[in-house]
Formats: structure tokens, sequence, C-alpha cells
């Protein structure tokens, strides 16, 4: 099982935001109330990332380290105590120690679903329900490390429903996402078409492009159909449809 047991009870973990009850956005939980906790700090940079703000080191006096028990007051006061799907996300919160909070949200009747890129594998991700990898293509400007994905997946083995999530931009990133579904032909996929007016990390809304980001899904369900690659899932993100680049919802 996963790593809880290594995880001291001092430990902190290093949080930027904490949000919810709101819906998660995107991918195979669309739709489904949650709480967020968003780590701060991230292995990665990508190019059109949307959540610098808890990437940048700049922003590093905005996280805190948090202990076990503070992050489950706070999840607990969200959502007035009654179960939900918590969303881990960042940053990668890969990075973080993350299963003594997966332990305790079990402990309680939450369910626990992260995202992460696949560049770090953890021992814990055995102990999640949801495990969503989304390497990230060629547009973001990243370089792929199909070993640290495989990794990830063997590290998560037959604990969390697995599944993996693109964000495509161009026929570059399509193909790279079907190179690495071919891959790892067992997991479900997900694309979804990319925003590329992602708020500033300084402001916490900003102006975005709908017609353009529409514009490129509709470009992508018809390369998908194309292709006849029915086994993959299109999705809009859904908070960006309700919200644009609105923070925190
Ligand atoms: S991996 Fe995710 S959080 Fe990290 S820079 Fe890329 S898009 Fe942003």
């Amino acid at each position: 099982m996963g790593g809880v047991s290594s995880v001291s009870a001092t430990e902190t973990i290093r949080v930027s935001e904490i949000f919810g009850p709101t819906i998660q956005g995107e991918g195979v939980l669309i739709g489904q109330p949650t709480v967020f906790v968003r780590t701060g700090g991230c292995d990665y940079r990508c190019s059109w990332c949307d959540s610098l703000h808890a990437v940048e080191s700049r922003f590093r006096d905005s996280w805190i380290a948090m202990s076990l028990d503070d992050i489950w007051g706070q999840i607990e006061a969200l959502s007035g105590g009654r179960p939900l799907t918590l969303s881990l996300s960042g940053g990668n919160p890969a990075i973080q120690p993350l299963g003594s909070l997966i332990e305790r949200a079990h402990q309680h009747g939450y369910r626990a679903a992260l995202e992460t890129q696949g560049s770090i594998a953890r021992d814990w991700f055995s102990d999640l329900d949801v495990l969503v990898l989304s390497p990230k293509p060629p547009s973001s400007g990243m370089e792929f490390n199909g070993d640290a994905l495989l990794d990830c997946v063997r590290s998560a083995g037959g604990g969390p429903e697995t599944v993996l999530k693109f964000v495509i931009f161009d026929e570059a990133d399509y193909q790279f996402a079907t190179q690495v579904a071919q891959l790892l032909p067992k997991l479900p996929v997900f694309l979804q078409p990319g925003n590329h007016t992602p708020p500033p990390p300084e402001e916490s809304d900003a102006a975005i492009d709908m017609s353009g980001i529409l514009d490129r899904m509709h470009w992508l369900v018809e390369r998908v159909m194309q292709d006849r690659w029915f086994e993959a899932k299109i999705l809009p993100q859904l908070h960006v449809l309700l919200w644009g680049n609105l923070r925190g919802v």
C-alpha cells in the first residue's frame, strides 16, 4: 500500500489554495461536486499553464505549509462535513506528501482524485480513487518522459481508476496524444481543447478567447472522428465555459 506510514505526523503540505465546493470542470470527473486542494510547486513550466500562481517560485510566499489537521479542517468546513470527492491538483501535487491526506479522506468517507503530468511517481498513488495522468504535449515546451509516466502507472497498480488526459492545441499535440495512448492502451483517454488565453498569475480573472477555444474544440472533434478514434472522449473545460478565467471556482 501507499506511503502513509512513511509520512511523519509533523510533516506539512505546501498549499497554494483550498476552494469549493464546486464542480470538477475536466475529464473523467467532469460535473462532480468537489473541493480542490491545490498544492504549490511544479517541476514543469508549461508555456500555456493556467495555474502559474501555484507553480512559479515568485509566488512561494503565498503558499502555506499546512498540517494535515489544518487542511482537513478547511475541507470539512467547505464541504459541511458531507463526503464528496477531493481533487488534488497543483502545480504538481505529486511533489507533496499527500498519502496521509488521502488516508484521512477515506476515514471520513471522502474520495480522493489527483491530477499530475506523470513526471514523479509516488507509492501512495495506489491509495487514490482516481489518478488522472496528463502528459504535456509538444506545445507546452516540455520534454516527455515516457519512463516516468510508466512508473506512475505502475505505482498506481490496480488501486485507482487511472486515466489519460491530454490538452490539445494543434496537430502535433494530437499526434502526441495518439502515440502516448498507444503506449497505454488499457487506459481511458480524455482530450480537451487548450486555452490559449490563460490568466496572468497576478490576476484572479482575465479576458478569455472563448470562441477561439470552441473553434479548437470543433477541429478536435472532427480530427478524432476522421481517425475513427472512437475510444477517446472529447470534453471542454466546463468551468471555463461557465466562468472563463476566474480563479477559485
Ligand atoms: S505541469 Fe501543470 S501546473 Fe505544472 S507548469 Fe505544466 S500546466 Fe502548469
